[in-house]
């Protein structure tokens, strides 16, 4: 949620409506902060006029969905987390469909550059990397 709202927020946290950067915070719902705008009062929150605005799953599993929705079936997604097929066919719909087309996305237009991954399959070169420390402080 974060990383998140640090892409849709890049130039500031500001009204959906007016643009206005005089807002107020308003809380936090789960992860999500919500707002409201100084300038013309209306309320809006990290996700307002996203593809993950009014969804029922937390954004954790949404983003694993869109990260795995080439990779993995419906099926197979469904299984994983525990949810029905119906819900994770209309979810990647909705995301095929609206994150596609719409370029202006924050959250896919921009390249995304991750400075420090950690993969278990990395661990073992950790490991020798401390191990050969030790021997050669
Ligand atoms: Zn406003």
């Amino acid at each position: 949620m974060e990383i998140f709202r640090g892409l849709k927020w890049s130039d500031g946290v500001h009204c959906p409506k007016c643009n206005s950067l005089s807002i107020q915070n308003r809380g936090v719902q789960g992860k999500t902060k919500r707002y409201s705008c100084n300038n013309c009062g209306s309320n809006f929150s990290d996700l307002t006029g996203t593809t993950f605005a009014n969804k029922k799953l937390p954004m954790g599993e949404m983003f694993y969905i869109l990260i795995n929705l080439d990779n993995k079936s419906i099926k197979r997604l469904s299984e994983e987390l525990g949810h029905k097929w119906e819900s994770i066919y209309n979810l990647a719909k909705d995301f095929r469909e609206n994150l596609a087309e719409k370029t202006k996305d924050p959250i896919l237009s921009d390249e995304v550059e991750i400075d420090e991954m950690y993969q278990s399959a990395g661990q073992k070169a950790v490991e020798n990397r401390r191990f050969s420390g030790i021997k050669n402080p």
